[in-house]
Order: structure tokens, then C-alpha cells, then sequence
């Protein structure tokens, strides 16, 4: 596969100042027998101190000292790099380090950032921070450099010893992302889920023939810098109402332009919307290429990248319009879920929670102890704790396409908490996430499975627990209209003949599909989630 060895890699550190990139680099060159270089330090002894070189030369000079460093020492291997502050905010070295080398970046509350280099008298220059007011400056460059750190796996430093970051690190560099064979229809194809697996072109390289990046902007702007050459990098815009023939047919024309024969593979790089539209382009495009996903947001990874169903929204329903198309491969790096907001996450987590509450308590237990988040949402939780999360997400819905891959029977049991959900979707408008409406269509449907006597009456009680300790709501956060509900219900595609189906639980680990006829019931469940 054309791929380094781990021992050949580098390790390149990158960060704001203060957040112990030097002494923490150091200490993981010493454990891991390797060489260790301060890109700071070495264009020192090259050209003078930095203040100087800014004062005399200019700013524009040191960036290019910079970049000729990256470059010289991507030839390099087996090497630790610590880099200036800076320097890994700017593509082409991003481009240059990657290619031999796994970038991490580390991370520190602007607090501790300022106790650390006020106190470092090794470096009195730090030009940047002789100011009046040191900490508003810093905390203002980090808010303006965040973007660029994030598109890196992160790990934190703060109140954390600099061996304690060097073990960190040791861990994340030896952990080998986890592979699953899928089987589909179309054939074997592998799930990868792994921290820090893209910079991409590295994986784009296994690719034979021409390669086309599908992604939208915000996703675009994180990591197609880093992407490499790519043939055609096709960008969507962000967010939703996104997920429509109008944008597959913008995909059309653009790979058309290009003149893309079938050897090309198409790569969705984002969220679930991409995804979708990616995978209905690559199905139909010349009757159909190669497709790879590389999901970037939780939904699409534990969910929709797996299963190879397919669908688009038309206005007159979601998803009414659609095909199956499996993949070649899925490529996840759970390092991008560290760029999502703390409320895409929880929502991402919904769906997390329907695939333990499905499978059993087995996987329950990595949602309640893992410290995939942290408390504060200020600083991102263990990468190691996100990737068994998802490994453990992605299994379970592995098993139960691979049991039902054309979606007749028992891939309904997917749908817990989703008859609700949809409606919810329907009657709010807009501004409810998918996930945040399956967090109380769980709710809902472990109340509708008490009240019919099918489980323990304390079931309820214990999802709403869990639904709470995600980060999502118990209950809707505005009033609603149950009737309007209830007919949105009676269009849900889900509907056989003229009954209403929910998937319930018996107990956690053991759904079934029921069909309910009758209406108080629903209404009174509907009445109970009502804000
Ligand atoms: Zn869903």
C-alpha cells in the first residue's frame, strides 16, 4: 500500500505557544527512540534570533525559512517535530509534513497558557505577547487560530504533567486504527476508524485512477488543504436543504467538465448531507463509479456511511427519492469529531444511544464511562475513548445491514425512537436536529413500550437517564400541536397499511416492531413530552 512503517513516520506537534509542544516532543523522541527538532530553535541557529529575524527581514521572510524547513524535514525520518506556533496553520506545510509524518496538536486553556509562558525564561522574546494585556491578547489569537488547530487530532495539556502528555502520546501514536469487514451485496468492503488516520492523501494515494473530493465549504475549509492533489474537488454548500437532485445534478456537470470516465472514484469528505449526495452521484454518474466515505460528523460515521442506503429530500417528503449504493471503503477519523459544537456532538450521540439501546448494555457502558467529552466542552475528551465509542456504534449497525441488506425486515429495528422523531422533525419547522428529535422519540418510545405492559416500568426512567447524560433533551423544547403530530406519523414512510408501527423494547438489547392502533395511547405519549 505504498505506506510508511510506523518507525519511519515523524510526529509533528503542533499548537499555540505554552501548550508544552518542546518539552512534551522531547520527552516522547526519548521514550520512543527517536530524534527530536524545534523548527523554532533550528531556524535559530540557522539565522539569529526570531526577533530579528521579524525586525530585519520581515514576517513574510520567516514564513518562508518556515516552509523550506518543512519541506527539508519531510525528507527526514523517524523524526519528532515540535513546530512554531504558526507554522502548521499554513497549507503547504500541512502538504509537505503529512506526507511523511502524523500530525497531533496540543492543546491548553488560555489560563494555563499564560501562567506557563509568563513563568518560561528561556524564551523572554515571544514578541506576540509584549503587550499591555497579555491574556486578552492570547486568548484572542487562540479564538483566531482555533480553525486552523482543529482540523488535527488534539490532546490536552492543561493540568496535565508534560510525561503524562508524552504517555498521551505514545498511546496515539502506537494505536492502530481498528478494521472491519462489511459485508454488502456489491461484495467485502473494510470500515476504518482510527484518530489522526486522515491528513487524507494518504489514503487518496491507495486510490487507482483518478480521485473526486465531494465535500461542502465549512468541511472543505478544515481539510482539503491537507487533502493533496486531488483530481477534482467538488465543494457543496454547507447545511441543510442540501440533500437534493439540484445538487447532485451541480456534481453532474462539474465531474461532466472534467471529463471523469468510470475509472474515477468519488470521495464524500463530510457529514451525512455530502454523503448522500456523493454516494446518488457516484451510483449514477456513467451507471456508476467507485465510492469511498470519509465521514467527518458522528451521524454520518456510525450511521449513514454504513448500510449503502442512499436517499434525497424533494419537497414533498425526505429521503422519498433514492437508491443503494455500498462503498468501496469508509475512512473515519474520530480526530474530526473534535471540530464539532457541543450541541452537533450531542446530537451525533442520539444516535449513538439508539444503537445501545438496540444492541444491549454491553455498549450502553462506553456511553456512560467513556471520556469521550469533556465537562466544560472547552477542551476536547480522549481521542482513544471517542474511537471505541464509535467502533462499538458502527459494529452494531454493521451486524444488523449485513443481516438485512435491502432493508425488508430487520433493519426496522434501526428505526427505535424514529416514527416519533420524524414527526417531531415535521411539525418544528427546521430547527430541531435529527439527533435531538431521536433523543426524545427514545424517550417516547420506551414510555409507549411501558404503557403497553411490553417492558419493566422502570425502562422509561433508565433512557431518559441516558438520554440526559448525552447532553440531549428529555422533551421537546417547544409546545406542539399532538394532532399535528399524529398525521405526520400517518405519512411516515414507515407506515404499513393503515396502522401505525414503532419500534419498542422489551428490555435494553431486545427491539421488536409493533403495530399500535390505538390513538390515546400515542396522544397521551405525545402529551408527556411536551416541554
Ligand atoms: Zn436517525
Amino acid at each position: 500500500m505504498g505506506d510508511l512503517a510506523d518507525h519511519e513516520r515523524n510526529i509533528v506537534l503542533t499548537g499555540f505557544m505554552g501548550t508544552g509542544k518542546t518539552t512534551a516532543g522531547r520527552l516522547l523522541a526519548e521514550r520512543l527512540g527517536m530524534e527530536f527538532v524545534d523548527t523554532d530553535e533550528l531556524i535559530e541557529e540557522r539565522h539569529g534570533p526570531i526577533t530579528e529575524v521579524f525586525a530585519v527581514r520581515g514576517e513574510a521572510a520567516f514564513r518562508e525559512m518556515e516552509h523550506a524547513l518543512a519541506e527539508e524535514l519531510a525528507d527526514r525520518r523517524g523524526v519528532v517535530i515540535s513546530t512554531g506556533g504558526r507554522m502548521m496553520l499554513d497549507a503547504r506545510n500541512v502538504v509537505a509534513l503529512s506526507r511523511t509524518g502524523r500530525v497531533f496538536c496540543l492543546v491548553a486553556t488560555p489560563e494555563e497558557i499564560f501562567d506557563r509562558v509568563s513563568s518560561d525564561t528561556t524564551r523572554p522574546e515571544r514578541p506576540l505577547l509584549s503587550v499591555p494585556n497579555p491574556q486578552s491578547q492570547i486568548i484572542e489569537l487562540l479564538s483566531e487560530r482555533e480553525p486552523g488547530y482543529r482540523r488535527f487530532p488534539q490532546l490536552t495539556t492543561s493540568e496535565i504533567s508534560p510525561e503524562r502528555v508524552a504517555e498521551g502520546l505514545v498511546d496515539l501514536v502506537t494505536s492502530d486504527p481498528q478494521r472491519f469487514p462489511v459485508t454488502s451485496p456489491g461484495g467485502v468492503y473494510h470500515y476504518s476508524v482510527g484518530a489522526g488516520i486522515l491528513p487524507f492523501h494518504r489514503q487518496l494515494a491507495l486510490i487507482e485512477g483518478p480521485s473526486v473530493v465531494v465535500t461542502n465549504e465549512i468541511t472543505a475549509e478544515q481539510y482539503l488543504p491537507s487533502c493533496g492533489d486531488v483530481d477534482l474537488a467538488i465543494v457543496l454548500p454547507s447545511g441543510r436543504g442540501q440533500k437534493t437532485l439540484g445538487a447532485v445534478q451541480a456534481v453532474y456537470e462539474q465531474l461532466l467538465d472534467a471529463q471523469l470516465d468510470r475509472s474515477a472514484t468519488v470521495v464524500s469528505l463530510g457529514d451525512s448531507i455530502v454523503g448522500d449526495v456523493a454516494a446518488f452521484a457516484a451510483a449514477t454518474y456513467l451507471r456508476g463509479v467507485d465510492l469511498v466515505h470519509c465521514p467527518t460528523d458522528l451521524i454520518a460515521m456510525i450511521d449513514t456511511s454504513v448500510g449503502g442506503k442512499v436517499g434525497l429530500d424533494v419537497p414533498q417528503g425526505n429521503n422519498l427519492i433514492g437508491l443503494f449504493k455500498q462503498p468501496s471503503a469508509v475512512i473515519a477519523d474520530v480526530a474530526t469529531l473534535q471540530t464539532l459544537s457541543p450541541r452537533e456532538f450531542a446530537a451525533g450521540m442520539g444516535e449513538v444511544l439508539k444503537h445501545g439501546l438496540i444492541s444491549g448494555p454491553d455498549a450502553l457502558d462506553r456511553i456512560e464511562t467513556g471520556s469521550w467529552r469533556d465537562e466544560s466542552h472547552r477542551l476536547p475528551g480522549a481521542l482513544g475513548d471517542l474511537q471505541a465509542l464509535v467502533a462499538r456504534a458502527v459494529q452494531i449497525k454493521i451486524a444488523v445491514v449485513q443481516e438485512d441488506p435491502f432493508d425488508e425486515d430487520r433493519r426496522q429495528i434501526l428505526n427505535l425512537g424514529h416514527t416519533f422523531a420524524h414527526a417531531f422533525e415535521l411539525v418544528d419547522d427546521g430547527d430541531l436536529m435529527h439527533g435531538e428529535a431521536v433523543g426524545v422519540g427514545l424517550v417516547a418510545a420506551a414510555r409507549l413500550s411501558a404503557r403497553l405492559g411490553y417492558c419493566e416500568p422502570g425502562l422509561p426512567e433508565r433512557v431518559e437517564e441516558l438520554v440526559r447524560h448525552i447532553g440531549l433533551r428529555t422533551s421537546l423544547p417547544r409546545p406542539f400541536d399532538p394532532g399535528a403530530v399524529m398525521t405526520a406519523m400517518a405519512h411516515d414512510k414507515k407506515r404499513r397499511s393503515s396502522r401505525l408501527r414503532f419500534v419498542l423494547l422489551r428490555e435494553i438489547g431486545d427491539p421488536f416492531v409493533a403495530a399500535v392502533d390505538d390513538l390515546e395511547v400515542i396522544d397521551d405519549i405525545l402529551r408527556s413530552v411536551q416541554p
